[in-house]
Protein backbone atom coordinates (compact mmCIF):
# COMPACT_ATOMS: atom_id res chain seq x y z
CA UNK A 1 0.00 0.00 0.00
CA UNK A 2 3.16 2.49 -0.92
CA UNK A 3 0.44 5.24 -1.96
CA UNK A 4 -1.35 5.97 1.56
CA UNK A 5 -0.69 5.54 5.01
CA UNK A 6 -1.91 3.75 7.63
CA UNK A 7 -2.69 4.90 10.77
CA UNK A 8 -4.75 2.54 13.52
CA UNK A 9 -6.24 4.35 16.45
CA UNK A 10 -8.70 4.02 19.11
CA UNK A 11 -11.84 6.05 19.26
CA UNK A 12 -14.93 6.43 21.79
CA UNK A 13 -12.88 6.86 25.02
CA UNK A 14 -14.16 7.96 28.63
CA UNK A 15 -12.27 9.22 31.46
CA UNK A 16 -12.85 10.76 34.99
CA UNK A 17 -13.84 13.80 33.07
CA UNK A 18 -17.17 12.35 32.85
CA UNK A 19 -17.85 8.49 34.28
CA UNK A 20 -14.32 7.00 33.19
CA UNK A 21 -12.61 4.98 35.37
CA UNK A 22 -8.64 6.54 35.11
CA UNK A 23 -7.47 10.15 33.79
CA UNK A 24 -7.04 11.02 30.25
CA UNK A 25 -3.05 11.26 31.33
CA UNK A 26 -3.12 7.80 32.46
CA UNK A 27 -5.34 6.64 29.87
CA UNK A 28 -2.81 8.39 27.11
CA UNK A 29 0.30 6.20 28.72
CA UNK A 30 -2.03 2.96 27.67
CA UNK A 31 -2.42 3.80 24.32
CA UNK A 32 1.03 4.75 24.20
CA UNK A 33 2.32 1.54 25.46
CA UNK A 34 0.51 -0.66 22.92
CA UNK A 35 1.89 1.67 20.15
CA UNK A 36 -1.64 3.05 19.04
CA UNK A 37 -1.14 5.96 16.51
CA UNK A 38 -4.17 8.08 17.66
CA UNK A 39 -6.87 7.81 20.28
CA UNK A 40 -10.35 9.73 20.55
CA UNK A 41 -11.81 11.42 23.84
CA UNK A 42 -15.35 11.91 24.03
CA UNK A 43 -16.46 12.72 27.45
CA UNK A 44 -20.02 13.28 28.13
CA UNK A 45 -20.88 17.09 28.16
CA UNK A 46 -17.33 18.08 29.31
CA UNK A 47 -14.44 19.41 27.31
CA UNK A 48 -12.55 19.98 30.03
CA UNK A 49 -9.32 18.05 29.30
CA UNK A 50 -9.25 20.25 25.94
CA UNK A 51 -9.28 23.38 27.72
CA UNK A 52 -6.25 21.72 30.06
CA UNK A 53 -4.58 21.79 26.56
CA UNK A 54 -4.01 18.15 26.78
CA UNK A 55 -4.65 17.77 23.01
CA UNK A 56 -1.49 17.12 20.66
CA UNK A 57 1.22 14.54 20.22
CA UNK A 58 2.44 12.22 22.79
CA UNK A 59 5.51 10.59 21.14
CA UNK A 60 3.85 8.83 18.23
CA UNK A 61 0.83 8.76 19.72
CA UNK A 62 -1.72 11.80 18.77
CA UNK A 63 -4.59 12.33 21.58
CA UNK A 64 -7.50 14.10 19.61
CA UNK A 65 -10.62 15.23 22.63
CA UNK A 66 -13.97 15.52 21.11
CA UNK A 67 -17.30 15.01 23.80
CA UNK A 68 -20.36 13.11 24.07
CA UNK A 69 -23.41 14.67 23.68
CA UNK A 70 -27.16 13.75 25.26
CA UNK A 71 -30.36 15.00 25.28
CA UNK A 72 -32.38 15.50 28.25
CA UNK A 73 -34.04 12.87 28.30
CA UNK A 74 -30.40 11.30 28.42
CA UNK A 75 -31.09 9.65 24.48
CA UNK A 76 -29.57 10.42 21.30
CA UNK A 77 -26.10 9.75 21.87
CA UNK A 78 -23.64 11.85 19.50
CA UNK A 79 -20.12 12.36 19.44
CA UNK A 80 -18.23 15.45 18.35
CA UNK A 81 -15.06 16.57 17.22
CA UNK A 82 -13.15 19.73 16.49
CA UNK A 83 -15.26 21.64 18.46
CA UNK A 84 -14.01 23.99 21.24
CA UNK A 85 -16.75 24.57 23.58
CA UNK A 86 -19.79 22.44 24.65
CA UNK A 87 -23.28 23.06 23.60
CA UNK A 88 -26.49 24.27 25.90
CA UNK A 89 -27.37 21.05 27.31
CA UNK A 90 -31.43 21.64 26.85
CA UNK A 91 -30.47 21.15 23.36
CA UNK A 92 -32.70 18.34 21.71
CA UNK A 93 -31.00 15.92 19.09
CA UNK A 94 -31.66 18.00 15.61
CA UNK A 95 -30.58 21.10 17.49
CA UNK A 96 -26.86 19.65 18.24
CA UNK A 97 -26.83 17.72 15.55
CA UNK A 98 -26.70 21.28 13.34
CA UNK A 99 -25.08 23.19 16.05
CA UNK A 100 -21.91 20.66 15.66
CA UNK A 101 -21.77 20.81 11.79
CA UNK A 102 -22.74 24.87 11.75
CA UNK A 103 -19.03 24.83 14.13
CA UNK A 104 -17.27 22.92 11.36
CA UNK A 105 -17.20 19.94 13.79
CA UNK A 106 -17.59 15.94 13.46
CA UNK A 107 -20.77 14.06 14.18
CA UNK A 108 -21.23 10.88 14.59
CA UNK A 109 -24.06 9.03 15.78
CA UNK A 110 -23.30 6.90 18.93
CA UNK A 111 -24.77 2.88 19.55
CA UNK A 112 -27.79 3.90 17.15
CA UNK A 113 -29.65 0.84 17.68
CA UNK A 114 -28.78 -0.42 21.39
CA UNK A 115 -31.76 -2.96 22.85
CA UNK A 116 -30.19 -3.56 25.93
CA UNK A 117 -32.79 -5.80 28.24
CA UNK A 118 -31.18 -4.62 31.53
CA UNK A 119 -32.96 -2.38 33.16
CA UNK A 120 -29.83 -1.10 35.28
CA UNK A 121 -28.16 0.15 32.50
CA UNK A 122 -31.43 1.11 29.85
CA UNK A 123 -30.49 1.17 26.14
CA UNK A 124 -29.26 4.48 24.46
CA UNK A 125 -30.80 4.26 20.69
CA UNK A 126 -30.87 6.84 18.16
CA UNK A 127 -34.47 8.24 17.66
CA UNK A 128 -33.81 11.03 15.62
CA UNK A 129 -33.19 9.71 11.59
CA UNK A 130 -34.98 12.03 9.88
CA UNK A 131 -32.09 14.53 10.66
CA UNK A 132 -29.48 14.48 7.51
CA UNK A 133 -26.21 16.83 9.12
CA UNK A 134 -24.70 14.25 10.59
CA UNK A 135 -21.26 12.72 9.41
CA UNK A 136 -20.84 9.56 10.61
CA UNK A 137 -22.39 6.41 12.35
CA UNK A 138 -21.02 4.29 15.16
CA UNK A 139 -21.60 1.03 13.32
CA UNK A 140 -19.73 -1.00 15.75
CA UNK A 141 -19.57 -0.12 19.76
CA UNK A 142 -17.87 -2.69 21.98
CA UNK A 143 -20.18 -1.77 25.18
CA UNK A 144 -23.57 -2.31 23.52
CA UNK A 145 -22.65 -5.35 21.49
CA UNK A 146 -21.27 -6.55 24.65
CA UNK A 147 -24.56 -5.39 27.09
CA UNK A 148 -26.50 -6.61 24.65
CA UNK A 149 -25.05 -9.92 25.47
CA UNK A 150 -25.67 -9.77 28.85
CA UNK A 151 -29.64 -11.21 28.37
CA UNK A 152 -28.68 -13.73 26.75
CA UNK A 153 -25.40 -15.22 26.87
CA UNK A 154 -23.45 -17.58 29.58
CA UNK A 155 -22.74 -14.80 31.30
CA UNK A 156 -19.38 -16.19 33.21
CA UNK A 157 -17.74 -16.57 29.50
CA UNK A 158 -18.57 -12.99 29.08
CA UNK A 159 -17.21 -11.68 31.85
CA UNK A 160 -14.26 -13.24 31.68
CA UNK A 161 -13.68 -13.29 28.23
CA UNK A 162 -14.79 -10.29 27.30
CA UNK A 163 -13.62 -9.22 23.64
CA UNK A 164 -14.15 -12.74 22.73
CA UNK A 165 -17.81 -11.84 22.68
CA UNK A 166 -17.90 -9.45 19.41
CA UNK A 167 -19.15 -10.85 16.38
CA UNK A 168 -19.52 -7.57 14.55
CA UNK A 169 -22.22 -4.70 13.77
CA UNK A 170 -25.59 -5.61 13.69
CA UNK A 171 -27.27 -5.92 10.04
CA UNK A 172 -29.76 -3.44 11.41
CA UNK A 173 -26.99 -1.07 11.61
CA UNK A 174 -25.58 -1.82 8.40
CA UNK A 175 -28.47 -1.56 6.95
CA UNK A 176 -29.02 1.92 7.69
CA UNK A 177 -25.83 2.90 7.22
CA UNK A 178 -25.97 1.28 2.88
CA UNK A 179 -29.16 2.88 2.60
CA UNK A 180 -27.62 6.39 3.95
CA UNK A 181 -24.54 6.27 1.45
CA UNK A 182 -27.15 5.76 -1.09
CA UNK A 183 -28.02 10.01 -0.57
CA UNK A 184 -24.57 11.07 0.56
CA UNK A 185 -21.15 10.18 2.14
CA UNK A 186 -21.81 8.74 5.65
CA UNK A 187 -18.73 7.37 7.62
CA UNK A 188 -19.25 3.87 9.06
CA UNK A 189 -16.78 3.73 12.39
CA UNK A 190 -16.16 1.61 15.79
CA UNK A 191 -16.15 2.68 19.14
CA UNK A 192 -14.98 1.28 21.82
CA UNK A 193 -16.91 3.07 24.46
CA UNK A 194 -14.55 2.34 26.97
CA UNK A 195 -15.12 3.26 30.66
CA UNK A 196 -13.37 0.73 32.73
CA UNK A 197 -15.72 1.09 35.66
CA UNK A 198 -15.84 -1.65 38.06
CA UNK A 199 -18.91 -3.71 37.64
CA UNK A 200 -21.67 -5.60 40.24
CA UNK A 201 -21.72 -9.34 39.17
CA UNK A 202 -23.10 -11.06 42.01
CA UNK A 203 -20.56 -11.17 44.75
CA UNK A 204 -17.82 -10.14 42.50
CA UNK A 205 -16.94 -6.55 41.73
CA UNK A 206 -14.79 -6.58 38.50
CA UNK A 207 -13.64 -3.75 35.99
CA UNK A 208 -15.01 -5.91 32.91
CA UNK A 209 -12.67 -3.82 30.82
CA UNK A 210 -9.95 -2.33 31.96
CA UNK A 211 -8.56 0.09 29.05
CA UNK A 212 -5.56 -2.04 27.86
CA UNK A 213 -8.17 -4.40 27.00
CA UNK A 214 -10.65 -2.43 25.46
CA UNK A 215 -7.69 -0.93 23.45
CA UNK A 216 -6.95 -4.54 21.83
CA UNK A 217 -10.62 -4.82 20.87
CA UNK A 218 -12.45 -2.56 17.81
CA UNK A 219 -9.54 -0.52 15.91
CA UNK A 220 -9.98 2.33 13.57
CA UNK A 221 -7.47 2.46 10.71
CA UNK A 222 -7.42 5.68 8.49
CA UNK A 223 -5.98 5.85 5.52
CA UNK A 224 -4.87 8.92 4.65
CA UNK A 225 -2.36 10.31 1.39
CA UNK A 226 0.30 12.61 3.65
CA UNK A 227 1.74 11.21 6.54
CA UNK A 228 0.49 13.03 9.87
CA UNK A 229 1.32 16.54 10.42
CA UNK A 230 4.07 17.04 13.65
CA UNK A 231 2.03 20.09 13.55
CA UNK A 232 -1.20 19.45 16.00
CA UNK A 233 -3.62 21.26 14.47
CA UNK A 234 -2.86 20.28 10.86
CA UNK A 235 -2.81 16.34 11.81
CA UNK A 236 -5.85 16.97 14.07
CA UNK A 237 -7.45 18.45 10.46
CA UNK A 238 -6.12 15.52 8.75
CA UNK A 239 -7.96 13.20 11.09
CA UNK A 240 -11.07 14.86 10.72
CA UNK A 241 -10.96 14.86 7.01
CA UNK A 242 -10.04 11.29 6.98
CA UNK A 243 -13.01 10.69 8.64
CA UNK A 244 -15.68 12.72 7.47
CA UNK A 245 -14.23 11.28 3.63
CA UNK A 246 -14.65 7.86 5.07
CA UNK A 247 -10.96 6.75 4.53
CA UNK A 248 -11.41 4.24 6.75
CA UNK A 249 -11.46 0.65 7.94
CA UNK A 250 -12.82 -0.62 11.16
CA UNK A 251 -11.14 -3.77 12.75
CA UNK A 252 -11.38 -6.45 16.07
CA UNK A 253 -7.94 -6.95 16.91
CA UNK A 254 -9.09 -9.69 18.81
CA UNK A 255 -9.33 -12.00 15.92
CA UNK A 256 -5.77 -10.52 14.10
CA UNK A 257 -3.56 -7.61 13.26
CA UNK A 258 -5.56 -5.73 10.37
CA UNK A 259 -2.36 -3.71 9.77
CA UNK A 260 -1.75 -3.43 5.93
CA UNK A 261 -5.18 -4.89 4.78
CA UNK A 262 -6.23 -2.95 1.70
CA UNK A 263 -8.88 -2.32 -0.38
CA UNK A 264 -8.42 -0.53 -3.29
CA UNK A 265 -9.96 0.21 -7.08
CA UNK A 266 -7.93 0.57 -10.55
CA UNK A 267 -8.62 2.08 -13.25
CA UNK A 268 -5.98 1.96 -15.72
CA UNK A 269 -2.58 3.42 -14.13
CA UNK A 270 -4.86 5.19 -11.29
CA UNK A 271 -5.96 3.95 -7.76
CA UNK A 272 -8.46 5.02 -5.65
CA UNK A 273 -9.01 4.47 -1.91
CA UNK A 274 -11.86 3.44 -0.04
CA UNK A 275 -14.11 6.57 0.62
CA UNK A 276 -12.93 7.14 -3.14
CA UNK A 277 -15.53 8.29 -5.66
CA UNK A 278 -14.96 6.47 -9.33
CA UNK A 279 -16.25 7.37 -12.27
CA UNK A 280 -17.65 3.98 -14.11
CA UNK A 281 -15.41 3.06 -17.34
CA UNK A 282 -14.74 0.25 -19.18
CA UNK A 283 -11.76 -0.98 -16.77
CA UNK A 284 -12.84 -0.68 -13.13
CA UNK A 285 -11.38 -3.38 -10.56
CA UNK A 286 -11.07 -4.15 -7.26
CA UNK A 287 -8.34 -5.48 -5.21
CA UNK A 288 -8.85 -6.19 -1.61
CA UNK A 289 -5.78 -7.73 0.20
CA UNK A 290 -6.11 -9.20 3.78
CA UNK A 291 -2.47 -9.41 5.74
CA UNK A 292 -4.01 -13.46 7.20
CA UNK A 293 -6.42 -16.16 5.22
CA UNK A 294 -10.00 -14.71 6.09
CA UNK A 295 -13.48 -15.02 4.53
CA UNK A 296 -13.86 -11.76 2.58
CA UNK A 297 -17.10 -10.30 1.35
CA UNK A 298 -17.48 -7.47 -0.76
CA UNK A 299 -20.45 -6.41 -1.11
CA UNK A 300 -22.47 -3.37 -3.58
CA UNK A 301 -25.25 -1.24 -1.46
CA UNK A 302 -25.48 -4.15 1.09
CA UNK A 303 -25.72 -6.88 -0.92
CA UNK A 304 -22.86 -9.48 -1.22
CA UNK A 305 -21.70 -9.95 -4.78
CA UNK A 306 -18.41 -11.64 -4.53
CA UNK A 307 -17.02 -13.63 -1.68
CA UNK A 308 -13.37 -15.51 -1.62
CA UNK A 309 -11.78 -16.88 0.99
CA UNK A 310 -8.27 -16.67 1.43
CA UNK A 311 -6.23 -13.46 1.57
CA UNK A 312 -7.08 -11.46 -2.16
CA UNK A 313 -10.25 -10.93 -3.80
CA UNK A 314 -10.06 -9.23 -7.12
CA UNK A 315 -13.44 -8.19 -8.75
CA UNK A 316 -14.13 -6.24 -12.23
CA UNK A 317 -16.95 -3.67 -11.30
CA UNK A 318 -19.70 -3.45 -14.46
CA UNK A 319 -22.16 -1.50 -12.08
CA UNK A 320 -22.25 1.47 -10.64
CA UNK A 321 -23.31 1.15 -6.25
CA UNK A 322 -21.27 1.80 -3.33
CA UNK A 323 -19.23 -1.25 -2.69
CA UNK A 324 -17.50 -1.88 0.86
CA UNK A 325 -15.95 -5.03 2.29
CA UNK A 326 -16.18 -7.34 5.40
CA UNK A 327 -13.77 -9.86 5.97
CA UNK A 328 -14.69 -12.36 8.96
CA UNK A 329 -12.25 -14.80 10.60
CA UNK A 330 -14.82 -18.28 11.56
CA UNK A 331 -18.29 -16.16 12.02
CA UNK A 332 -16.56 -13.14 13.90
CA UNK A 333 -16.32 -10.24 11.98
CA UNK A 334 -12.78 -8.99 11.71
CA UNK A 335 -12.90 -6.29 9.25
CA UNK A 336 -15.14 -3.48 7.88
CA UNK A 337 -14.38 -1.10 5.57
CA UNK A 338 -15.91 1.97 4.50
CA UNK A 339 -17.81 2.38 0.48
CA UNK A 340 -15.89 3.30 -2.58
CA UNK A 341 -18.49 4.73 -4.77
CA UNK A 342 -19.17 3.65 -8.17
CA UNK A 343 -21.10 6.44 -10.50
CA UNK A 344 -21.87 6.68 -14.24
CA UNK A 345 -19.88 9.83 -14.30
CA UNK A 346 -18.59 12.20 -11.58
ZN1 LIG B 1 -23.29 6.94 24.89
ZN1 LIG C 1 -19.88 6.81 25.43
Amino acid sequence: MSDWYEYIGVAHIHSTDSDGGKPVSDIIKIGQELGLDFLLFYDHMTLNSLHLGLEGWYGNTFVLIGYEINDQKNENHYLALGVNEVLPGEYSAPEYVRGIKQKGGLGIIAHPDETRETPKFPPYPWNAWDIEEFDGIEIWNQMSEWMEGIAHANRYRLFTAPRRFLTGPTSKTLKIWDERNKQRKVCGISGVDAHAHPFRFGPFKLVIFPYKVQFQSLRVHLILDQPLSQDKSTAKIQIIDAIRGCHLFISNYRQGEAKGFSFLAKSGEQRYRVGDSISLSADVSFSVHAPQKCKIRLLCDGKVVEEEKGKTLEYSVSEPGNYRVEAYQGKKGWIFSNHIRVVNSL
